[in-house]
């Protein structure tokens, strides 16, 4: 009998996509997947290090786990961590969670088969952290997508920055890009399986450098990441996104890219994590204010009328209210259609977690709920302004809210939701914005579409 796997994702798209890939490699070595644990022979956890709170929830579900197996009588099922706390923490997860019987690194994804293996040939403390090897593939079988309509391409691993509060260089390790031609043929193959949108993701998308040509030949751009775009644009695939950009590489010539190419949706997500250049330089972005600006001019210069959204961090170490009073500035000035607030997290071993960190907790989180509000208002004036008009929707799934409702993302990924029947999912349809949620539009559906 096949041992049942079931794996638990959480974070980023990054782990989104490493579960897809760890799934097609399992199901290739004979491993049945199933959808949730109770039951499961294996049961993996693909973790994310972030901030605290991620790093905890890891430990409270395996302990979960492990109680759930015995209440329902069942012998615990081997538990693996994999992902970014598996990186970060190694041996030492063994000895705070002692059910743990497997460590898979973030390079390790496409060993896990003869690493459950040994696991279950009775080996103890099966650990693998190191690099992936040479020649390693990254293609995803579509049966292991979560979506049967929007892929996940990876492009970028790892990042190269060392922003100072960020654990993501010692989780993922430095920049590794895929080369241009792979990403073209994963791309034509989407699009032949009937994918309409596909994401190519990364760290840092804009830092693409592959070693070698392939694929981007022909392709004229400032960058090779701006090669790349038109390299997929001219695939024909109906809408390509990519997240996330990083300020100090992103080049004005990914909006001309966008302004030539109608199927590179019309989104750009650019994190500028603080307005004072203060704190900008202590958190080594490498950008000042001014130079995002500059960027920001460009994209709400563009021909097109391109979302923007953003990452904020409020109360890093020494963050004054001066200093937050700026990055307040910034969101009013940058009118952000969405954005991501964090709270500052410690990440022990990166060189914020040496700072001073004299904002009081009660203050991060008044800082908080000040930013969530003047961006609230403009978001708000951002959602309204789109009452009256048609947007394209790609109808993914039914609505959570109603059972009558479709729930979908427009090109500048918007949720809107709208109502009309299963028969639509997966058709990109017309729909005329007739209200302005939080977060969301609703619309109706513009008929004879079809
Ligand atoms: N590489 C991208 C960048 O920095 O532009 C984003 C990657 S990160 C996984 C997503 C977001 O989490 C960051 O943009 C940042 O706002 C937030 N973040 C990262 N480290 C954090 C920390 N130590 N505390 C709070 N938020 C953090």
């Amino acid at each position: 009998m096949k041992s049942k796997v079931y794996i638990e994702t959480f974070g980023c798209q990054m782990n989104v996509a490493d579960t897809e890939r760890a799934a097609t490699g399992l199901r290739k070595a004979g491993y049945d997947l199933t959808t949730v644990a109770a039951g499961a022979d294996v049961v993996l956890l693909n973790t994310c290090s972030v901030r605290e709170r991620a790093e905890r929830k890891v430990f409270r579900r395996i302990n979960e786990i492990r109680s759930e197996a015995k209440r329902a009588g069942q012998l615990k099922p081997l538990i693996g961590v994999m992902g970014c706390v598996a990186q970060l923490e190694g041996e030492a997860i063994f000895q705070n969670a002692p059910a743990v019987d497997l460590i898979v690194g973030t390079q390790a994804t496409d060993r896990i088969p003869s690493l459950i293996e040994r696991a279950q040939g009775g080996e103890a403390a099966v650990i693998d952290l190191d690099e992936r090897q040479e020649g390693e593939v990254w293609d995803v079988s579509p049966a292991e997508r979560r979506s049967p309509y929007v892929a996940f391409v990876p492009i970028i691993e790892g990042c190269n920055k060392f922003c100072s509060f960020c654990i993501v260089p010692y989780s993922r390790g430095r920049e590794r890009s895929r080369p241009a031609s792979e990403i073209v043929a994963e791309a034509k193959r989407l699009q032949a399986l009937g994918y309409k949108e596909i994401h190519l993701i990364g760290q840092n998308v804009n830092s693409y450098r592959p070693r070698v040509e392939d694929g981007l030949e022909g392709f004229a751009g400032a960058t090779r990441f701006c090669r790349l775009l038109r390299a997929v644009a001219a695939t024909g695939l109906p809408r390509i996104k990519f997240t996330t950009s990083f300020p100090r590489d992103f080049h004005p010539d990914i909006v001309t890219a966008i302004e030539e190419n109608p199927n590179l949706c019309d989104w750009v997500h650019l994190p500028v994590q603080s307005g004072s250049d203060r704190i900008l330089k202590l958190m080594r972005r490498g950008h000042k204010r001014s130079d995002y600006l500059a960027r920001i001019e460009r994209i709400k210069n563009s021909s097109r009328r391109l979302a923007l959204t953003s990452d904020i961090i409020v109360g890093f170490p020494g963050e004054t209210d001066e200093d937050f009073q700026q990055t307040i500035e910034l969101v009013r000035q940058c009118d952000y259609d969405s954005l991501f607030i964090f709270k500052y997290s410690k990440r022990a071993g990166t060189p914020a977690a040496e700072f001073h960190d004299n904002v009081p907790e009660t203050e991060k989180t008044a800082r908080f709920i000040e930013l969530e509000k003047v961006h609230r208002a403009a978001q708000e004036k951002i959602y309204r302004s789109y009452v009256g008009r048609t947007l394209s929707v790609l109808a993914e799934r039914q609505s959570s809210r109603s059972e009558k409702d479709l729930s979908g993302h427009s090109t500048c990924h918007k949720v809107v939701n709208f109502e009309g029947d299963s028969s639509l999912e997966g058709e990109i349809v017309d729909v005329l914005v007739t209200a302005a949620k939080t977060n969301s539009l609703y619309g109706n559906l513009l008929q004879d579409q079809r």
